[in-house]
């Protein structure tokens, strides 16, 4: 019934037996986890990880604070890893002002590059934005033409105002554990303010994990606190939030569809 659309399950050494993690998740309601990398490494282990696992999909990508990693050939590999079924997007991308790390034009440099490589391939984005609303908007903005496929903003904690501007270029606005937090006024704003059918849900795990578990070791099963909240927030019912939620998934995330399909499960 629940839907993680954000989280790296691709930590090694993190969760431990990954197997018996799923079987926790599945308990607990979460039927399907989109795996993110961060580089071609950890991207090619969440590939690995999909083929394994059913309800694990997978995307890939170069995240800004990572490009130090970039070798030369990585967007062909990427690629190479994304002709998989169930490879759903390019991810996670974007701009990262807060921890410095590379140069402010590697990383809009990398950016528009991974929006090419996404509107080649025909996927959507996952774009990572942090302390660079404006230089991600004006990004998007001058290559709108790339984003077909569409794309969400990940765990989206602007303003309302923010989130407009990104509704416009029809991009989703994904939220996670941060609008449980009790200092997250304008996140909170923004989750009562984007329509029903542009909203997503995630952990990000392991990061960030919701209140009341703030500061320990995330894990998709609390992204049922993530729905709860906002339920809460624009007053709706949480299984209600999750059918519309996982629509939404399904629709940005197309190939999780095509995926089902193949594999004789009939149609979504
Ligand atoms: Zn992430």
């Amino acid at each position: 019934m629940y839907i993680d659309t954000h989280a790296h399950l691709n930590y090694e050494d993190k969760y431990g037996d990954i197997p018996s993690l799923l079987s926790s998740l599945r308990a607990a309601g979460v039927d399907a986890v989109v795996n993110a990398g961060w580089n071609y490494a950890s991207s090619l282990l969440a590939a690995n990880m999909a083929k394994e696992e059913p309800m694990l999909y997978f995307a890939a990508g170069v995240h800004p604070s990572n490009l130090a990693d970039l070798a030369q050939g990585d967007y062909g590999r990427i690629a190479g890893l994304l002709s998989s079924p169930k490879g759903v997007a390019v991810e996670e991308i974007g701009l990262d002002y807060h921890y410095g790390g590379a140069d402010k034009e590697a990383q809009k440099r990398a950016f528009c590059e991974q929006l090419e490589l996404a509107d080649a391939l025909s996927l959507p984005v996952v774009i990572h934005s942090r302390d660079a609303a404006e230089d991600t908007l004006r990004i998007l903005k001058d290559n709108r033409a790339k984003l077909a496929r569409g794309g969400v903003m990940h765990c989206f904690s602007g303003s309302p105002e923010t989130a407009k501007e990104y509704l416009k270029l029809g991009l989703y606005i994904s939220f996670a554990g941060p609008v449980t937090f009790k200092n997250a006024r304008r996140a909170d704003e923004a989750a009562k303010a984007v329509p029903a059918d542009r909203l997503l849900a995630e952990t990000d795990s392991p990061y960030l994990a919701p209140e009341p578990f703030r500061g320990t070791l995330n894990t998709p099963e609390n992204v049922a606190l993530v729905y709860a909240k906002l339920a809460a927030l624009r007053g709706e019912e949480t299984q209600a939030l999750a059918e519309r939620i996982e629509k939404n998934a399904r629709t940005l995330f197309y190939k999780m569809n095509d995926e089902k399909r193949e594999n004789g499960h009939g149609k979504v």
